[in-house]
């Protein structure tokens, strides 16, 4: 069943034509962990905004891969947009998916800060 998500103050909606996951990514990069992100990645055509895009606001750094997506609003980030070797992703911050219950997910930890 398709799931949504929000940026905090509602100007960023979107939805996801997937089931929402049962296990999310949690990374120690200096990027992830200050961010506080729980993540699942869909692909790009699972992905639709449904609101806001004139409010988003980009974001870059290091390789400039993936494009970190926020508003401009209250300055949360809800997705990110990357490529993968199977094409176009988005990286889904499930802390702005309400439906989704973080405590009940099980945290596959990345080692991104050592990347
Ligand atoms: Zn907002």
């Amino acid at each position: 069943m398709p799931y949504t998500g929000s940026c905090h103050c509602g100007a960023v909606t979107f939805t996801i034509a997937a089931d929402a996951p049962s296990e999310a990514m949690s990374c120690n990069c200096s990027h992830c962990s200050r961010k506080g992100f729980v993540l699942t990645f869909v692909p790009a055509d699972q992905f639709t905004l449904d609101s806001g895009a004139d409010k988003l606001t980009d974001y870059q750094f290091y390789k400039h891969n993936i494009t970190h997506r926020f508003c401009a609003i209250c300055g949360t980030q809800s997705f990110a947009e990357g490529k993968s070797l199977d094409g176009p992703i988005r990286a889904i911050n499930l802390c702005c998916v309400p439906e989704v219950d973080i405590d009940t997910l099980k945290i596959n930890r990345v080692d991104g800060a050592s990347f």
